[in-house]
């Protein structure tokens, strides 16, 4: 098992929450709240709505933070008459490093098919961005024995005819639906199960490039769960939706 050489990474999904007088409050809040040492063992990175993310780059360069930006959700052509939409090539412009693509919320209520999610995958590798693909089954998929299989298909779908050397570069994301805001966690070694096939997937699709994919688990991650989901081998990091909002619970999570 490598696992010692991914750096973990916790990502903070504050979804439609925190004006950007409150996103700002929050990222300081938090840089506040770690130390040198934080980002030494764990990458952190904060998904702020689209119109905070101006004011939240601002804020994290002028005080020369170590925490990364990212986006929740772009199109993927590059411009035209899309009205409502953010290119990914605009988001890399402002300095975005990540993008969170094919979240579960973006597929159920907007539709977000596997082919979307592919096309945004290559267009957020193509701005010089970092996907955060996400993938997980619903409940009555894990009651009927479909985990393996829902998450096998929207994997490879989101990497379908993307190099090798690319698709090292992508972090994934393994969210159980049932799990998302619920205050229900996978058992860690539920997760952790769901993780080695999805590792396995990638493996089958970009051999060892599935060694340096850095996966993450999603789903009602807090404090109080955090170290025991870290502690498993396939586990290298959080997609954290409700408690990033907090800076305290964040931070805590962060320094695991
Ligand atoms: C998410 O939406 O990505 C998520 C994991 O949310 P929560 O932590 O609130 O379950």
């Amino acid at each position: 098992m490598v696992k010692q050489v991914r750096k973990p990474l916790m990502a903070g999904n504050w979804k439609m929450h925190h004006n950007h007088f409150e996103a700002i409050q929050v990222v300081q809040k938090l840089a506040y709240r770690l130390e040198a040492d934080d980002y030494d063992r764990c990458d952190v990175v904060v998904c702020p709505t689209l119109i905070c993310l101006r004011s939240v780059q601002t804020v994290i360069e002028s005080d020369r933070m170590t925490i990364g930006l990212g986006a929740q959700n772009c199109y993927f052509e590059e411009k035209g008459a899309f009205t409502g939409e953010v290119s990914a090539p605009m988001l890399a412009k402002m300095n975005v490093q990540y993008v969170i693509v094919g979240h579960s919320e973006r597929r159920e209520i907007f539709g977000e098919t596997d082919e979307v999610v592919a096309k945004k995958t290559r267009a957020v590798l193509g701005a010089g961005m970092t996907p955060i693909v996400c993938c997980g089954e619903t409940l009555e998929e894990r009651e009927a024995d479909q985990t393996t299989e829902k998450v096998s298909g929207q994997i490879k779908a989101a990497f379908h005819g993307i190099k090798a050397d690319d698709i090292a570069q992508c972090i994934v994301a393994y969210e159980p639906i049932w799990a998302i805001g619920t205050g229900r966690t996978a058992t860690s070694q539920e997760a952790n199960d769901t993780i080695g096939v999805i590792r396995s997937v990638i493996r089958q699709m970009a051999g060892g490039a599935a060694d340096q994919v850095r996966i993450l688990y999603g789903g009602s991650v807090k404090p109080s769960n955090v170290s025991e989901l870290m502690g498993m081998p396939e586990i290298d990091g959080a997609l954290v939706g409700g408690a990033s909002l907090d800076p305290d619970d964040f931070a805590k999570i962060i320094k695991f």
